[in-house]
């Protein structure tokens, strides 16, 4: 079995922000939710009910504030089809508190996908050393250099394949740790300025550590960019990457 990864995004920066920063895992895992995430599942013609787990990096709002509607769809969804469905929504410390209380300002205490949040989501709070499972993929987490507790994941598959997600971070000893392990693919943080990695960075430092058939696509961007070398490509909503 091998591993599909969807980009996600609504295409063009047309105003500078933080767009695809999330994509899907097997069809079944959302790994970020930022705030645009229900127009990139219609973009994409992704229906809610099949994500039944959300995989958050840290609790910055571009990556989480998407939830409270992915909740609130969800929500009802698993009314309408009376499936008694359970989310799991996976990430750092404080996870749970954080999206009962967006949710909660979101929707008010009043609201019944409040009912269901507290009922049928499932909050597994990580750090580095917790691994979990989606079908035969062993995903093992590690820690990151942000402003805020931050993870990143490796997913190693049943056929020793490897690939890694690097969120928010700066360089630092992580990212080289990772790219070591000679991953297939590396989604990775190419936002730049003062806290995040930039392209030329992963051309000066990154490009050196990695063997042949690494590719390093960079994700979360303000500005889109192109590259001449095959190692280092720009991530495209709607990009499918096989592994
Ligand atoms: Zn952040
Ligand atoms: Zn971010």
């Amino acid at each position: 079995m091998g591993l599909e990864i969807s980009i996600l995004g609504n295409g063009g920066c047309l105003n500078k922000g933080l767009p695809h920063n999330a994509f899907l895992v097997d069809g079944r895992l959302l790994a970020e939710a930022p705030p645009d995430i229900m127009n990139s599942l219609n973009t994409h013609g992704i229906r809610v009910e099949t994500i039944d787990s959300v995989f958050v990096s840290h609790l910055h709002g571009d990556h989480t504030f998407g939830l409270p509607f992915l909740i609130i769809n969800q929500w009802f969804h698993s009314i309408k089809a009376g499936d008694g469905k359970v989310l799991t929504i996976t990430g750092p410390k404080g996870v749970r508190e954080h999206v009962h209380q967006i949710t909660g300002l979101a929707f008010k205490a009043t609201h019944p996908c409040m009912e269901w949040l507290k009922n049928k989501v499932v909050f597994r709070e990580i750090d580095h050393r917790s691994e979990t499972r989606l079908n035969a993929n062993v995903f093992s987490y590690f820690k990151l250099d942000h402003v805020i507790d931050t993870y990143g994941f490796l997913i190693a598959t049943s056929e020793k394949k490897r690939f890694a997600y690097i969120a928010d971070t700066r360089w630092c000893p992580q990212v080289e740790r990772v790219l070591k392990l000679n991953p297939e693919f590396v989604l990775m943080d190419m936002n730049g300025g003062e806290i995040h990695i930039s392209p030329d960075e992963v051309i000066e430092k990154g490009l050196p550590l990695i063997k042949k058939g690494t590719v390093i696509c960079g994700t979360h961007l303000s500005d889109e960019f192109t590259s001449a070398r095959d190692a280092l490509t720009c991530a495209k909503p709607g990009e499918l990457i096989v592994i």
